[in-house]
This record gives structure tokens, sequence and C-alpha cells, in this order.
């Protein structure tokens, strides 16, 4: 079957975006089976704010760098 593009609405924030045919065999590629429920920016946002937890990570090796 041909593959279209589709139109999911994000689960986030309500809007709508498109999960292409190229994300749909990029999903398929590393075989996901799930579609996208959430549009790209709040997917980035998202994995900001895993990233920003790391910091807090590094605040215990900054604290004891102050000790000495
Ligand atoms: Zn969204």
């Amino acid at each position: 079957m041909e593959k279209k593009d589709k139109v999911i609405v994000c689960k986030d924030c309500g809007k709508e975006f498109t999960f292409t045919v190229r994300d749909q065999e990029f999903y398929e590629e590393k075989g996901f089976t799930n579609e996208p429920v959430r549009c790209k920016e709040c997917r980035d946002k998202k994995k900001a704010e895993r990233n920003n937890r790391r910091p807090n990570d590094n605040r215990r090796f900054n604290d004891n760098r102050d000790r000495f």
C-alpha cells in the first residue's frame, strides 16, 4: 500500500502536525509500531526537559569542587 502524509492532532498542544511519509519510513526503519502522538515542537520540548535534568547531576560535582 502506498504511504501518504498523515495529519495527527498533537496530544499535548492540540495542534495538527503532519506525519510525513518520510517520517513513517523512519519509524518503520526503527521498528516503531506506534504513530507519534506529539508534534515535533512538543517532542523537542520533552527532549529539552530531559536534558535539563542533567545539570542537576553535575551540580554535585561543582559542589565538591567548591569545597576543595
Ligand atoms: Zn504539540
